[in-house]
Protein backbone atom coordinates (compact mmCIF):
# COMPACT_ATOMS: atom_id res chain seq x y z
CA UNK A 1 0.00 0.00 0.00
CA UNK A 2 3.01 2.54 0.76
CA UNK A 3 4.31 1.20 -2.38
CA UNK A 4 1.15 2.57 -4.38
CA UNK A 5 1.43 5.62 -3.10
CA UNK A 6 4.76 6.30 -3.15
CA UNK A 7 4.87 6.06 -6.83
CA UNK A 8 1.36 8.08 -7.22
CA UNK A 9 1.61 11.03 -4.64
CA UNK A 10 4.86 12.30 -6.54
CA UNK A 11 3.26 12.78 -9.94
CA UNK A 12 -0.01 14.40 -8.83
CA UNK A 13 2.26 16.92 -7.16
CA UNK A 14 2.45 20.20 -9.85
CA UNK A 15 5.66 20.42 -8.79
CA UNK A 16 6.75 16.75 -9.07
CA UNK A 17 5.16 16.30 -12.64
CA UNK A 18 7.25 19.26 -13.95
CA UNK A 19 10.04 16.95 -13.21
CA UNK A 20 8.55 13.76 -14.59
CA UNK A 21 7.41 15.64 -17.98
CA UNK A 22 10.85 18.05 -18.51
CA UNK A 23 12.87 14.41 -17.42
CA UNK A 24 11.42 13.30 -20.46
CA UNK A 25 13.32 15.21 -22.72
CA UNK A 26 15.76 17.18 -21.28
CA UNK A 27 19.53 16.11 -22.12
CA UNK A 28 23.18 16.82 -21.46
CA UNK A 29 24.02 20.09 -22.93
CA UNK A 30 20.65 21.54 -22.61
CA UNK A 31 20.16 25.22 -21.75
CA UNK A 32 17.72 25.96 -19.34
CA UNK A 33 15.88 28.70 -17.25
CA UNK A 34 14.62 28.53 -13.65
CA UNK A 35 12.23 31.73 -13.53
CA UNK A 36 12.06 31.48 -9.82
CA UNK A 37 14.83 30.13 -7.98
CA UNK A 38 13.42 30.53 -4.62
CA UNK A 39 15.78 28.42 -2.32
CA UNK A 40 17.36 26.40 -5.67
CA UNK A 41 16.02 23.02 -5.69
CA UNK A 42 14.68 23.39 -9.24
CA UNK A 43 17.97 25.17 -10.28
CA UNK A 44 19.79 22.34 -9.17
CA UNK A 45 17.44 19.77 -11.01
CA UNK A 46 18.21 21.42 -14.32
CA UNK A 47 21.97 21.38 -13.42
CA UNK A 48 22.06 17.36 -13.14
CA UNK A 49 19.99 17.22 -15.86
CA UNK A 50 22.27 18.88 -18.15
CA UNK A 51 25.40 18.59 -16.78
CA UNK A 52 28.68 20.53 -17.00
CA UNK A 53 27.92 21.17 -21.08
CA UNK A 54 24.83 22.71 -20.28
CA UNK A 55 23.68 25.72 -18.44
CA UNK A 56 20.66 27.01 -15.97
CA UNK A 57 20.24 30.63 -15.78
CA UNK A 58 17.77 31.02 -12.11
CA UNK A 59 16.37 34.23 -11.60
CA UNK A 60 14.93 35.69 -8.27
CA UNK A 61 14.65 38.88 -6.91
CA UNK A 62 15.27 37.83 -3.34
CA UNK A 63 18.51 38.19 -2.51
CA UNK A 64 18.36 35.81 0.64
CA UNK A 65 17.44 32.82 -1.39
CA UNK A 66 19.65 33.38 -4.06
CA UNK A 67 22.34 32.63 -0.99
CA UNK A 68 20.36 29.51 -0.37
CA UNK A 69 20.30 28.89 -4.05
CA UNK A 70 24.40 29.32 -4.41
CA UNK A 71 25.12 27.24 -1.50
CA UNK A 72 23.17 24.66 -2.76
CA UNK A 73 24.83 24.67 -6.34
CA UNK A 74 28.15 25.05 -5.57
CA UNK A 75 31.00 23.94 -7.46
CA UNK A 76 28.15 23.10 -10.69
CA UNK A 77 30.07 25.91 -13.19
CA UNK A 78 26.61 25.29 -15.34
CA UNK A 79 24.58 27.32 -13.32
CA UNK A 80 24.54 30.61 -13.02
CA UNK A 81 22.10 32.83 -10.63
CA UNK A 82 20.92 36.48 -11.79
CA UNK A 83 19.40 38.23 -8.90
CA UNK A 84 16.94 40.11 -11.25
CA UNK A 85 13.13 39.62 -11.75
CA UNK A 86 12.42 36.65 -14.52
CA UNK A 87 10.30 39.61 -16.32
CA UNK A 88 13.87 41.35 -17.23
CA UNK A 89 15.02 37.58 -18.75
CA UNK A 90 15.72 38.69 -22.08
CA UNK A 91 17.93 41.38 -21.58
CA UNK A 92 19.35 39.42 -18.97
CA UNK A 93 19.88 36.21 -21.23
CA UNK A 94 22.94 36.02 -23.55
CA UNK A 95 21.96 36.31 -26.83
CA UNK A 96 22.61 32.74 -28.11
CA UNK A 97 20.42 31.49 -25.41
CA UNK A 98 17.28 32.96 -27.82
CA UNK A 99 15.25 30.23 -29.71
CA UNK A 100 17.78 27.39 -27.43
CA UNK A 101 16.21 27.19 -24.42
CA UNK A 102 14.92 23.50 -23.65
CA UNK A 103 13.11 24.31 -20.55
CA UNK A 104 11.99 26.87 -18.51
CA UNK A 105 10.59 26.33 -15.07
CA UNK A 106 7.86 28.65 -13.23
CA UNK A 107 6.88 27.85 -9.40
CA UNK A 108 4.98 31.00 -8.71
CA UNK A 109 3.75 32.35 -5.39
CA UNK A 110 5.82 33.09 -2.11
CA UNK A 111 8.82 31.00 -1.01
CA UNK A 112 7.55 29.31 1.78
CA UNK A 113 9.42 30.44 5.32
CA UNK A 114 10.10 33.67 3.47
CA UNK A 115 8.06 37.14 3.86
CA UNK A 116 5.05 36.65 2.00
CA UNK A 117 4.82 40.01 0.67
CA UNK A 118 7.80 39.19 -1.70
CA UNK A 119 5.54 37.42 -4.71
CA UNK A 120 4.93 36.97 -8.08
CA UNK A 121 2.82 39.16 -9.77
CA UNK A 122 0.36 38.64 -12.94
CA UNK A 123 1.84 41.46 -14.77
CA UNK A 124 5.25 40.53 -14.14
CA UNK A 125 4.74 36.94 -14.54
CA UNK A 126 2.95 37.47 -17.88
CA UNK A 127 5.58 39.34 -18.96
CA UNK A 128 7.90 37.10 -18.38
CA UNK A 129 5.73 34.15 -20.00
CA UNK A 130 5.80 36.05 -23.42
CA UNK A 131 9.84 36.18 -23.54
CA UNK A 132 10.27 32.40 -22.12
CA UNK A 133 7.65 31.48 -25.42
CA UNK A 134 9.77 33.68 -27.92
CA UNK A 135 13.03 32.25 -26.28
CA UNK A 136 12.18 28.57 -26.55
CA UNK A 137 13.40 25.87 -28.86
CA UNK A 138 11.45 24.16 -30.95
CA UNK A 139 10.81 20.59 -28.53
CA UNK A 140 11.46 23.25 -25.69
CA UNK A 141 9.08 23.22 -22.64
CA UNK A 142 7.77 25.90 -20.31
CA UNK A 143 6.07 24.41 -16.90
CA UNK A 144 4.17 27.13 -14.96
CA UNK A 145 2.91 26.26 -11.44
CA UNK A 146 0.39 28.18 -9.42
CA UNK A 147 -1.22 28.45 -6.39
CA UNK A 148 -4.67 29.24 -6.41
CA UNK A 149 -5.17 29.03 -2.74
CA UNK A 150 -3.38 32.65 -1.60
CA UNK A 151 -4.65 35.75 -1.88
CA UNK A 152 -4.43 37.27 -5.75
CA UNK A 153 -3.16 33.61 -6.47
CA UNK A 154 -5.88 32.23 -8.36
CA UNK A 155 -6.73 35.39 -10.34
CA UNK A 156 -2.48 34.53 -11.39
CA UNK A 157 -3.23 31.18 -12.33
CA UNK A 158 -6.24 31.90 -14.32
CA UNK A 159 -4.01 34.63 -16.16
CA UNK A 160 -1.55 32.47 -16.91
CA UNK A 161 -3.89 29.81 -18.12
CA UNK A 162 -5.47 32.35 -20.55
CA UNK A 163 -1.75 33.33 -21.61
CA UNK A 164 -1.33 29.56 -23.00
CA UNK A 165 -4.61 29.48 -23.96
CA UNK A 166 -3.96 32.06 -26.90
CA UNK A 167 -0.65 30.79 -27.75
CA UNK A 168 -0.53 30.01 -31.75
CA UNK A 169 -0.54 26.48 -32.89
CA UNK A 170 2.96 26.10 -32.62
CA UNK A 171 2.65 25.94 -29.13
CA UNK A 172 1.01 22.40 -27.47
CA UNK A 173 -0.59 23.38 -24.05
CA UNK A 174 -1.66 21.22 -21.37
CA UNK A 175 -2.87 21.59 -18.17
CA UNK A 176 -2.60 19.79 -14.79
CA UNK A 177 -4.77 19.98 -11.82
CA UNK A 178 -5.91 17.91 -8.77
CA UNK A 179 -9.74 18.06 -8.86
CA UNK A 180 -10.80 16.54 -5.91
CA UNK A 181 -8.63 18.52 -3.23
CA UNK A 182 -9.77 19.81 -0.09
CA UNK A 183 -9.89 23.55 -1.42
CA UNK A 184 -7.83 25.05 -4.24
CA UNK A 185 -4.79 22.81 -5.80
CA UNK A 186 -1.59 24.04 -7.59
CA UNK A 187 -1.84 24.29 -11.53
CA UNK A 188 0.42 22.96 -13.91
CA UNK A 189 0.50 24.36 -17.18
CA UNK A 190 3.05 23.20 -19.80
CA UNK A 191 3.87 24.99 -22.82
CA UNK A 192 5.59 22.85 -25.25
CA UNK A 193 6.76 24.42 -28.82
CA UNK A 194 6.11 21.81 -31.55
CA UNK A 195 7.47 24.10 -34.50
N1 LIG B 1 4.94 28.71 -3.64
C1 LIG B 1 6.00 27.83 -4.07
C2 LIG B 1 7.32 28.49 -4.02
C3 LIG B 1 7.37 29.67 -4.92
S1 LIG B 1 8.86 30.38 -4.76
C4 LIG B 1 6.02 26.56 -3.24
O1 LIG B 1 5.24 26.42 -2.34
O2 LIG B 1 6.87 25.71 -3.54
C5 LIG B 1 8.59 31.84 -5.70
C6 LIG B 1 9.88 32.59 -5.81
O3 LIG B 1 9.66 33.57 -6.81
C7 LIG B 1 10.31 33.31 -4.54
O4 LIG B 1 11.60 32.91 -4.20
C8 LIG B 1 10.29 34.80 -4.95
O5 LIG B 1 11.34 35.55 -4.40
C9 LIG B 1 10.42 34.69 -6.45
N2 LIG B 1 9.95 35.84 -7.21
C10 LIG B 1 8.97 36.72 -6.91
N3 LIG B 1 8.83 37.61 -7.91
C11 LIG B 1 9.75 37.29 -8.86
C12 LIG B 1 10.12 37.84 -10.13
N4 LIG B 1 9.49 38.90 -10.63
N5 LIG B 1 11.11 37.24 -10.80
C13 LIG B 1 11.76 36.16 -10.29
N6 LIG B 1 11.45 35.60 -9.11
C14 LIG B 1 10.47 36.17 -8.41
Amino acid sequence: CRCRFAKVLPVMRATELAHVLLGQSLKAGHWTVDATVGNGHDTLWLARRVGPSGRVFGFDVQAAALAVAAERVRGLEQATLIHAGHERMAECLPAEAKGRLAAVMFNLGYLPGAPKEIITHTETTLAALGQTVDWLAIGGCATVVSYPGHAGGAAEADAVQAFALALPARFAVSRHQRINSVGPAPQLIVIERVS
